[in-house]
């Protein structure tokens, strides 16, 4: 597995992120396992090296907040915030800008994002020479302890990044803290390195949220923070306005098809496909836009072929089961 050392491989590594490959980097908190968030098939192969369940939304790094200012917009408030505590370990969850070129499945289908303009000399070089944004959770399967070092991304994830940046020991060893910034109020979503009480004081009130700190800096992040369980908060789940049928093996009246593999006959109209051969990382790439591009043609149902439980699968059938349960 390639460790290299960070100096000695910030322009490589950046290369490799052009090419849509994974890329293991240090920052201040925890090393990263970073993808072009601008190309769908390199955001899904993050899920398929970590083993994720779920498509859970992943933060994307920039430079500076210009480069966030282009993906997302923001309110006054999020834009103090990010002077205050930018570069460093604060996240701030906002609107995404409509024109962004940011895979969907890196919001997982939401009108939101979350960024982070990371402080870690490393993280800062690459981003430069990478010129994209990164999206990147920790750089562990899922479920295991988030890595410090780059010694622990090669235990975990084996063969599975193109390449692992070796910036030595995190400093922070946490996660970021997680903010959701679209409102006027601002809502702690997640624990984490920068402080309930720092951030309060920059903003001059109270922060919502409640928040598990025990969660934080523990284990991987695959299930949301408290606040995104609750109903009336921030929405955490994308869900198609129309009735989402699995599995099936034909079309009935009023149904759109959402196909993957070769598409029954009479199915040619109004018709998605997530992999006309079958991939499921491209399956995945493609998922949230084929949905609402499905959803918008106004049908009443959307009837989804069987998709395979293995590897991927897993997470895209998760989403699609609760898209269907969901109404
Ligand atoms: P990780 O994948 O470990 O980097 O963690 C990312 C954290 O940010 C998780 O707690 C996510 O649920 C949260 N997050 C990312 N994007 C969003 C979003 N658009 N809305 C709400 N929370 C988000
Ligand atoms: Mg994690």
């Amino acid at each position: 597995m390639p460790i290299v050392e960070a100096s000695a491989g910030i322009v490589r590594a950046a290369t490799e992120l052009q090419a849509g490959r994974l890329v293991a980097f240090p920052t201040e908190t925890v090393y990263g396992l970073g993808a072009d968030a601008t190309n769908g098939r390199a955001v899904a192969q993050i899920f398929e090296a970590k083993g994720r369940p779920r498509f859970n939304p992943l933060i994307v790094h920039v430079a500076d907040r210009a480069a966030a200012e282009l993906i997302a917009r923001f309110t006054a408030k999020a834009r103090r915030l990010a002077e205050a505590f930018w570069p460093g370990p604060l996240t701030l969850v906002l609107p995404r800008r409509p024109e962004a070129r940011i895979s969907e499945l890196v919001s997982a289908g939401l009108d939101s994002i979350a960024i982070r303009v990371p402080a870690h000399p490393v993280a800062q070089a690459l981003l430069r020479a990478a010129g994209l944004p990164v999206a990147a959770p920790s750089a562990n399967v899922s479920g295991h302890v988030s890595p410090t070092t780059a010694r622990h991304v090669e235990a975990d994830l084996g063969a599975k990044a193109a390449m692992i940046l070796d910036g030595g020991p995190t400093e922070l060893g946490l996660e970021s803290t997680v903010l959701d910034a679209t409102g006027e109020r601002i809502v702690m979503l997640r624990p984490g390195a920068t402080t309930r009480e720092a951030i309060e004081a920059v903003l001059g009130e109270p922060v919502g949220g409640g928040g598990r700190s025990t969660e934080t800096g523990v284990a991987d992040a695959d299930v949301p923070p408290a606040q995104l369980r609750s109903p009336g908060q921030l929405e955490s789940h994308y869900a198609p306005r129309a009735r989402v049928r699995l599995g099936a093996t034909d079309l009935r009246p009023g149904e759109v098809l959402l196909a993957f593999g070769t598409p029954f006959p009479g199915a040619e109209e109004e018709l998605a496909n997530l992999s006309p051969s079958g991939d499921l990382i491209e399956a995945a790439a493609n998922l949230f836009a084929a949905l609402r591009r499905l959803d918008a043609t106004g049908a009443e149902t959307i009837a989804v072929m069987p998709i395979p439980e293995s590897g991927l699968g897993e997470a895209i059938n998760d989403r699609l089961r609760r898209a269907a349960a969901g109404r």
